[in-house]
């Protein structure tokens, strides 16, 4: 199966009211963990790295780890550039193979955001990419090391935005978080209805990690198509290294498959509950 672009993932996701996954990796394990999750639950799926992430995860010999991968699988894979600062990176991302790219401006203000999403779709274009920005500001940063003040989403501005830039999809601001909830978020759906209804394309929710099944379900019914995990999956790998460690044995590669295992679990299950499953 091809990489394959974003859009089309999510073109198909709203026809069939369902959400796409869009996982976040660190590393050739989590990847396969990934992509092994959706080869057996027949699901696309997007795979994706954050620009804070780099530093860990280099884009010039993980990026294209990852094209290669998503070339590689068996179901449609996307590879996706989250968070994107600035063109230098994006351009990076886009060289190597990307097939989407998102670019955050989501602490300028709306015209400001607008002008640098037009750029960047301008530059994507050459590559045939598609492009993700955000309306409003999460609270929480990507990550995880300081807290953000939230700042909803205007539906208005999320309209202005599409009008101006005829972008693929945006990222909502509606109560979710990015890193783990201290308690259950409570979603604000009356923005996510009115911005579904002013504009034709999927709506994105970022802080996909501890959001209830049930919320889940509702944003996807309300014209979410691209949910963001990121948190759950480090967590739970995180988790199934500490268990192999505990048991006092010292080997390398049952370890590295403690990170395959642990993003396999993580992912499954947010794929069964995003309805992703089998349409691939
Ligand atoms: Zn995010």
């Amino acid at each position: 199966m091809p990489l394959v672009k974003m859009s089309d993932l999510l073109e198909d996701a709203r026809q069939e009211k369902y959400a796409v996954g869009a996982f976040s990796v660190a590393n050739m394990e989590m990847v396969m963990g990934t992509i092994r999750a959706a080869e057996e639950l027949k699901s696309p799926i997007i795979i994706q790295v954050a620009q804070v992430r780099l530093p860990y995860s280099p884009i010039e010999i993980f990026g294209p780890l990852m094209v290669a991968a998503a070339r590689e699988a068996k179901v449609p894979v996307a590879v996706h550039f989250d968070h994107g600062l600035d063109l230098e990176y994006i351009k990076k991302a886009l060289d190597i193979g990307f097939t989407s790219v998102m670019i955050d401006a989501s602490l300028m203000p709306i015209e400001e955001n607008i002008s640098l999403v037009k750029e960047v779709r301008d530059l994507a274009d050459k590559y045939g990419a598609d492009v993700e920005a955000e309306v409003g500001q999460l609270a929480g940063s990507e990550d995880g090391s300081e807290s953000n003040e939230r700042i909803y989403s205007n539906p208005l501005d999320v309209k202005l935005l599409y009008d101006k830039t005829k972008i693929d999809c945006i990222a909502l601001s509606i109560g979710n978080a990015h890193g783990l909830y201290k308690k259950e978020p409570k979603l604000r759906f009356d923005i996510l209805e009115e911005a579904s209804k002013l504009v034709p394309i999927p709506l994105v929710l970022h802080g996909g990690s501890g959001i209830s099944d049930d919320d889940f379900r509702k944003c996807i019914r309300g014209g979410i198509q691209k949910i963001n995990v990121a948190t759950a999956s480090f967590n739970m790998v995180y988790d199934y290294v500490s268990k192999y460690c505990n048991t006092g044995k010292r080997d390398y590669f049952t370890m590295s498959s403690a990170i395959v295992n642990g993003t396999y679990e993580s992912v499954s299950k947010h794929i069964k509950v995003f309805g992703s499953n089998n349409r691939a």
